[in-house]
């Protein structure tokens, strides 16, 4: 049963180091300034220096040839140097009193020199003062792309955080359009009152919760819930996401958490919608880890919470999926107050999602979505609405006009399972183990009193990596699961470890994700559930994180520790010799179905159940 886990890849936790504009800056002007200078240094070395008085002294012996006077400098040769060789180097000074240039062509003229003078200076100040804006702006281009390129995005970086929020002036998205989420509709409907009408509650003197925080894994819709909210309230729809607010440098993400409150106010009512909030809202004691710029940010964003006027209509929408780890000042009454459970969504949900999301498709006769939401147990919306549009997708690659159940049939398996990847090829042997031991994952279910119906049997490798897979179809959605069905769910996980053992007596590495799925089951049995006869009803283990699976840390001592490694390690054993006992029991079965489904590679439910109760004589003529 190598069926894959559903759930999307975290969003990273965005603490990406970036680039400052103002460091860009800096480097630009130290580059300029060691340009200029080298570039004075190899201009002055073509002159001889001399000085003010040395060049008035010639001047008064009219001993000049020419004299050029520049924005800088005085170039001038002396008739005795021209005389010499006409490309001699000429000689120069700087630093005009007073700068005083056309007093100096005066003075020149007074003393009755014959020499030519020729004043450069406008035109070549105008001249230098481009070159210097030319090659600062080139200059700081460069720099721009570079930091840039090394992952900063550093454009409206300065503490402005306009370049990275995203306003909405209409959202266009309705709770027409999120499916589902009933509970949470219901909660986040005063809020649009709310932002409907101000006045209303002001005048009663309620106080509105400022914000409300939605908790629920990646891809539920909390974003389009959000949206939803400022959609139905015909307000706009500001948003951020944490990570966004955590800088490498100290004070830039308070600034920005300050700059996104101001641009709100301007366009209340609006909704404020902070996505990833655990990444700035993290708790500031040092078990997450913390940092000074971290706590900076943090104290902002609780300061404009409590500063802001919630009469103007600004209501603060944050959405997480670790809300444990949350700082407690920003669940304090009149900040984060309300949670609002987003959840995975249910066999109706996942019906309704799938609705939303087929309503712009057309649709084949054949589909069924009934049996894609039943097929779906644990997906997502994010997931759900991938499915479609990949069902879509392969509708159009196939040339046809309108999207089959085997459209949706094959992206679930794209989205849910991976692709089938047909070209990995399998020796006879192989592909015999793999059978073997995928029916006996099936059989162990369809054998046992408490399990799931197997829907479909199959030894097509899949890019993910599964060699085979068999896929159970639960009957009804099911919040409460009875340790019997849990360990029906053990044994069918190790019945292909079983029947491979029991059939070629080999083990394989096929069956390392059934194992470890297994000990995690297991696990939660002992440390969680309370279903072990050693440990009884103690939980030696606390829940981390209860919106991501069952992600849980062992808390106990050494004996307790090692106590509950011997009983999972029991619970596996008795589990896998029950499995492998009842496939020993079948074997017939388990040679007959594997040898179908080696012929035939995929197989339905049905089709196995067709082995285990053959239909009566009669209607078997039939087929
Ligand atoms: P989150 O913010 O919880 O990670 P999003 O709101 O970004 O999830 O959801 C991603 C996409 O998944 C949405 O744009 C939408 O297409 C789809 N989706 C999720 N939940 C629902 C739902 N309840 N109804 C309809 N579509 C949904
Ligand atoms: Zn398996």
């Amino acid at each position: 049963m190598d069926q894959k886990n559903n759930q999307p890849p975290k969003k990273p936790d965005g603490k990406r180091p970036k680039f400052s504009i103002w460091f860009a800056l800096m480097i630009t002007v130290a580059l300029v300034l060691i340009i200029s200078t080298i570039y004075n240094a190899v201009s002055n070395s073509q002159y001889t220096q001399t000085t003010f008085s040395e060049f008035m002294a010639e001047a008064e012996k009219d001993n000049l040839a020419e004299v050029e006077i520049r924005y800088d400098r005085v170039v001038y040769m002396t008739k005795a140097e021209a005389a010499k060789h006409p490309s001699q180097q000429k000689a120069c000074f700087t630093g005009l009193p007073n700068g005083d240039i056309l007093g100096l062509a005066r003075e020149l003229d007074v003393l009755g020199t014959s020499v030519n003078v020729e004043i450069v200076e406008d035109n070549s100040t105008i001249m230098m003062i481009l070159y210097y804006i030319i090659m600062f702006g080139a200059i700081f281009g460069i720099m721009m792309l570079l930091t840039k390129k090394m992952g900063g995005g550093m454009m409206g970086n300065i503490g402005t955080s306009k370049a990275k929020v995203y306003m909405e002036k209409k959202t266009g998205v309705t709770f027409q359009d999120v499916a589902g989420q009933d509970e949470a509709k219901e909660s986040l409907q005063e809020i649009i009152d709310f932002l409907h009408n101000p006045q209303k509650y002001t005048e009663i003197g309620a106080k509105l919760p400022k914000g409300a925080l939605l908790v629920g894994s990646p891809g539920t819709g909390k974003t389009l819930l959000a949206k939803a909210v400022a959609g139905e309230a015909n307000v706009p729809f500001f948003s951020i996401s944490g990570s966004d607010f955590v800088e490498m440098f100290v004070g830039v993400g308070a600034s920005r958490v300050r700059d996104l409150f101001q641009q709100a106010a301007k366009v209340a009512p609006c909704i404020i919608f902070i996505d990833e909030i655990d990444a700035v809202g993290r708790s500031r004691d040092s078990r997450y880890g913390g940092n000074s710029e971290h706590e900076q940010t943090l104290n902002q964003l609780l300061g404009e919470i409590d500063g802001f006027d919630s009469s103007k209509g600004i209501v603060c929408l944050a959405a997480t999926n670790r809300p444990e780890i949350l700082d407690k000042a920003l669940l304090r009454a009149g900040r984060f107050d309300r949670q609002i459970i987003v959840d995975r969504p249910n066999l109706q949900g996942r019906l309704d999602t799938l609705k939303v999301h087929t309503k712009k498709i057309k649709l084949a006769e054949d589909v069924d979505l009934r049996k894609i939401a039943q097929a779906t147990a644990g997906a997502v919306g994010a997931d759900l609405a991938n499915l479609v549009n990949e069902a879509a997708l392969r509708a159009v690659r196939k040339d046809r006009k309108a999207v089959n159940q085997e459209d949706l049939l094959v992206s679930f398996e794209t989205v849910i399972a991976g692709t089938e990847k047909k070209n990995t090829v399998l020796s006879d042997t192989e592909k015999r183990i793999v059978a073997y031991h995928e029916v006996g994952h099936a059989l162990v279910a369809a054998l046992e009193k408490h399990s799931q119906p197997v829907s479909k049997i199959t030894i097509v490798p899949h890019t993910s990596g599964a060699l085979g897979y068999t896929m159970q179809m639960p009957e009804e959605e099911k919040y409460l699961k009875t340790s019997g069905e849990l360990l029906t769910e053990l044994r069918t996980l190790v019945g292909g470890r079983a029947a491979e053992e029991l059939v070629f007596s080999v083990q394989t590495t096929g069956a390392s994700n059934d194992i470890q799925r297994a000990t995690a089951l297991a696990r939660n049995m002992v440390t969680l559930y309370g279903m072990s006869d050693v440990l009884g009803l103690m939980a030696p283990a606390t829940v981390s994180n209860q919106y991501l699976s069952d992600q849980s840390y062992l808390d106990c001592s050494q004996e307790t520790s090692a106590l509950v490694d011997k009983e999972v390690q029991n619970i596996l054993n008795t589990c896998y010799n029950q499995a492998k006992g009842l496939l020993e029991a079948n074997r017939n079965l388990l040679d007959e179905i594997s040898l179908h489904l080696l012929a035939k590679e995929t197989i339905t439910g049905d089709e196995m159940m067709a082995f285990i109760n053959p239909p009566k004589a009669e209607e078997a003529t039939e087929e």
